[in-house]
């Protein structure tokens, strides 16, 4: 038996470390807030427009309600009609397909680089129709797809790119940013993500004027001047007080950042001393990529994920799948005629990855827990196999 479940447990997530950690900070941000009136169009949402737009190297940032909210807006501003075809990657979160699918468009599925589990190159230019109007690529886990290549492919056909960067601000590929490939880019600041708000919170950019002014008519009624409505858009507005939680936080982004690349190399160090090669591998790092690990995902051979995960949270250590049911094999997607087998990277991915906590306040202590658990549940698997 093992004395682990009298060790604290480790979370895969805790917000509140690095957000009590700001307390004050972000309390006076919020106050003034409060005091000034100002709940949309504040000041702080024009403050954080720019700081992002600089950080990413675009023109144009534009706040909206949601990372979901940012792909349905870059999809409604591609003036996409019924029957248009959108590809999407499988796996990936369910806002990267459901924008096309409620637009009417026509979902096109692509399999992923087993390595990276991002959406694979030569499968997109495959995929590619002359119905073909909008490719998402998703830098999944804070890494980014291999958007050089992505680009080439998708700028030989005039189709325009959009980033989807829910996973991954502050990440580059060959040294240019996340959201600065793509004609649009797409954040997200759910509370979980790199750069989280204490809500729901969106971020397009825009490398063009004309686009940028386009999703800024969309994300308010279509609505210019007042009352007087040129498009049906929606209303999607980041609050004046998500702002100004954000940029407090967003100062600290390089350091959450480089506390998540500490961490990671760490496993890496702390794996390397056990010869785990037949049991799971680590994440793959493309060397192009600086990657800003919002996940840590091993891929667990043999089929032992699910006794494994099923282990550690019996250990009191949070884990998770991303995704457990690739889009392709979703209730509501089966109207596509995607059958199982029609993507086997993508399949075999969601069969075998398992996550581990990687936030930037984890503590050294919880690291090695995590890693003497996994080593514990092989060396039981091993006596069990041996008996
Ligand atoms: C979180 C996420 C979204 C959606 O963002 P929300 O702000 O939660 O709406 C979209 N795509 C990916 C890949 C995500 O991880």
């Amino acid at each position: 038996m093992t004395q682990g479940n009298t060790a604290p447990p480790v979370p895969l997530l805790d917000v509140n470390r690095g957000n009590h950690q700001l307390r004050d900070e972000i309390l006076a941000a919020i106050t003034a807030v409060v005091d000034s009136g100002r709940f949309l169009h504040g000041p702080d949402v024009s403050a954080l427009e720019s700081d992002i737009a600089k950080m990413c190297a675009v023109p144009h940032a534009i706040g909206c309600a949601s990372g979901s909210d940012a792909l349905l807006l870059a999809l409604m501003a591609l003036e996409l009609t019924a029957g248009d075809e959108v590809i999407v990657p499988s796996f990936t979160f369910f806002a990267t397909a459901s924008c096309a699918d409620r637009l009417g468009c026509k979902l096109v599925f692509v399999d992923i680089d087993p390595r990276t589990y991002n959406m694979c190159p030569d499968a997109l230019a495959a995929a590619i129709t002359p119905r073909t109007r909008a490719i998402i690529p998703v830098h999944l886990f804070g890494q980014c797809a291999r958007m050089d290549e992505i680009c080439r492919i998708a700028d030989r056909h005039d189709i325009p790119v959009i980033e989807d960067a829910a996973q991954a601000i502050g990440a580059a590929y060959h040294g240019r940013p996340a959201c600065n490939w793509g004609s649009m880019g797409c954040l997200s600041f759910y509370p979980t993500k790199n750069l989280g708000g204490f809500g729901d919170g969106g971020m397009l950019t825009a490398r063009n004027d004309h686009v940028a002014d386009r999703l800024r008519l969309l994300a308010s009624h279509g609505m210019r001047p007042r009352y007087y409505h040129q498009v049906v858009g929606i209303n999607s507005r980041l609050d004046t007080i998500q702002a100004a939680v954000l940029v407090v936080k967003l100062r600290k982004l390089n350091d959450y950042t480089r506390a998540r690349q500490a961490n990671a190399a760490r496993y890496a160090e702390l794996f390397a001393q056990a010869d785990h090669a037949e049991q799971f591998s680590l994440p793959y790092q493309d060397p192009a990529a600086h990657h800003v690990w919002n996940q840590f995902g091993i891929r667990v051979t043999g089929g032992q994920r699910d006794a494994l995960k099923a282990y550690l949270q019996q250990q009191g250590i949070g884990c998770e799948v991303y995704y457990p049911v690739p889009l392709h094999e979703q209730k509501c997607f089966q109207h596509l005629g995607f059958a199982s087998g029609s993507l086997p990277e993508t399949e075999r991915a969601s069969q075998e990855i398992l996550h581990l906590p990687i936030y930037p306040e984890m503590q050294v202590a919880e690291q090695d827990r995590v890693v003497s658990c996994i080593r514990q549940f092989y060396q039981q698997a091993y006596r069990r196999q041996a008996a």
